[in-house]
């Protein structure tokens, strides 16, 4: 095993030692059947490898802040615990942005991207300083509003900036999507950024900087899951062509940082880390020399990369059957926690782990099975005719890399109870774990406040005038 654990060796052992602990602690069981368990040794080694990664291939001073895509993993102490190695935070919403300023991120390292920004969420930004990337000409309409609200033409008829954040625009360089069509954002006619390629629209984008001088900033995001890495490399050699050519036409550096985006796959069919931030910044290094030489400073965006492989949903097997020849076992981790799975099971397969009732890894001949969830349609399955030592009543189903998109994005079919989440730290006096509560296991009392609980008359109440 590498220095950072890229064949996932030390990372599998921790997960083994995991279950079974939150089996022995409780955690676990007959009454508690699923919980969510975020392995913190594991995220700190991804941060960490994040910030070497680049560190290698950027000049000495560069400045280069990491601003995790809060919509990955939306929970405050894991936003906490990655500031603490360094990470910032990107948001796309007021959710979000609640979120990061609840884990105590400050403005200057928070970014706010999003499509459909109102103006009072940008008015809230701009008064935070914190850096925004303008997602078409209509926000950088409403930007315009904000950023010169008295006095348009200031000293020397040049516009003054009112705001300390740092502004950009997002621009779509139309490189093409990937196996993926709902996570490829750089499509032809995908719905993010300035489309660069249409008609116009790479003057409009110079015209924009040189009539604004505070726009400092590019970004791109050229996709998320299923986008190769050539294509990804492909979309920061077009944003960093676009930079310099502005810098070019205005004659001087006007943009000072590049924005790269997120979008680094996960290796979801076994345990390695694949590719590596490492072999990701060598390769983008290669292809686009001038983006590492000191004169950009650096934002990325990454979100999957850096939780997926270490969250694990562990879910209790309530009941072995079989239908039709084939055995079934019905968990309590269905379509509630890991939504595309369900939904789209092509594009979004999960590895399934058995663990015995104690927690144990369980081995034996492999059996052809089906593990369904809790929800009530016939496709709720984690996974379908999978090869696995057979699951009994009492055993437990894991369904592996699930830290991000997965267990805290949960989804209300059913009023299925969010789960709790626990991360884990390995402790040789604790019974060999340590957790430590990360969210509560929803209940029955919020779901039913989240379900209108409160308005229960609201309806029996409601006449047509004259109708009774
Ligand atoms: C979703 C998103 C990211 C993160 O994507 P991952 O695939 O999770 O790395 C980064 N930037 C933007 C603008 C996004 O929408």
């Amino acid at each position: 095993m590498d220095e950072y654990g890229n064949t996932g060796e030390g990372r599998a052992a921790r997960r083994d030692e995991a279950v079974r602990a939150a089996v022995e602690q409780g955690l676990l069981g007959p009454d508690h059947p699923i919980v969510g368990l975020l392995d913190v040794t594991g995220i700190r080694e991804s941060a960490a490898e994040l910030r070497a990664a680049f560190a290698e291939v950027t000049a000495p001073g560069t400045p280069v802040l990491h601003a995790f895509a809060v919509k990955a993993t939306p929970l405050v102490p894991v936003l906490r615990l990655l500031r603490e190695e360094g990470i910032g935070a990107e948001v796309a919403s007021p959710g979000e942005l609640a979120l990061a300023r609840a884990a105590g991120l400050p403005p200057e390292r928070t970014v706010l991207d999003s499509p459909a920004k109102t103006a009072a969420e940008l008015r809230e930004a701009l008064a935070l300083g914190i850096a925004v990337n303008a997602d078409n000409p209509q926000e950088l309409d409403r930007i315009d509003g904000l950023m010169l609200p008295h006095n348009p033409k200031g000293m020397g008829g040049t516009p003054m900036a009112v705001s300390r954040s740092p502004l950009g625009i997002r621009v779509n360089p139309q490189v093409g999507g990937g196996s993926i069509g709902a996570t490829s954002t750089a499509t032809e006619t995908s719905k993010f950024g300035v489309a660069l390629r249409d008609e116009g629209a790479r003057e409009w984008v110079v015209r924009a900087y040189l009539d604004r001088p505070w726009l400092s900033r590019l970004h791109a995001h050229t996709g998320s899951q299923g986008i190769p890495l050539s294509l990804m490399i492909r979309g920061v050699e077009e944003t960093y062509a676009l930079a310099e050519e502005i810098n070019r036409r205005i004659g001087r550096p006007q943009i000072d940082t590049i924005d790269i985006g997120g979008g680094l796959p996960v290796n979801f069919a076994s345990e390695v880390t694949a590719p590596t931030y490492t072999e990701y910044a060598r390769a983008l290094k290669a292809a686009v020399p001038g983006l590492f030489d000191g004169r950009y400073g650096l934002v990325t965006e990454f979100g999957r990369s850096l939780l997926a492989k270490h969250g694990t949903i562990v879910a209790r097997v309530e009941y072995a059957k079989s239908a039709g020849g084939r055995p079934v076992a019905v968990t309590h981790a269905g379509v509630q926690v890991a939504t595309r799975t369900v939904y789209v099971p092509g594009s979004w397969p999960l590895r399934i782990a058995a663990y015995d009732g104690k927690g144990r890894p369980k081995s034996g001949p492999e059996v052809v099975q089906d593990v369904a969830g809790p929800a009530c349609f016939a496709g709720d399955l984690l996974a379908e005719g999978r090869a696995l030592p057979l699951l009994d009543q009492g055993d437990y189903a894991a369904a592996l890399d699930t830290g991000a998109y997965y267990f805290a994005h949960h989804y209300a079919y059913n009023s299925l109870a969010r789960p709790g989440i626990y991360g884990f730290v390995p402790d040789h006096r604790a019974g060999g774990v340590r957790f430590a509560t990360v969210r509560d296991p929803q209940t029955l009392a919020s779901i039913v406040a989240e379900s209108g609980g409160a308005h229960a008359g609201a309806l029996t109440t409601l006449h047509a005038p004259g109708s009774r």
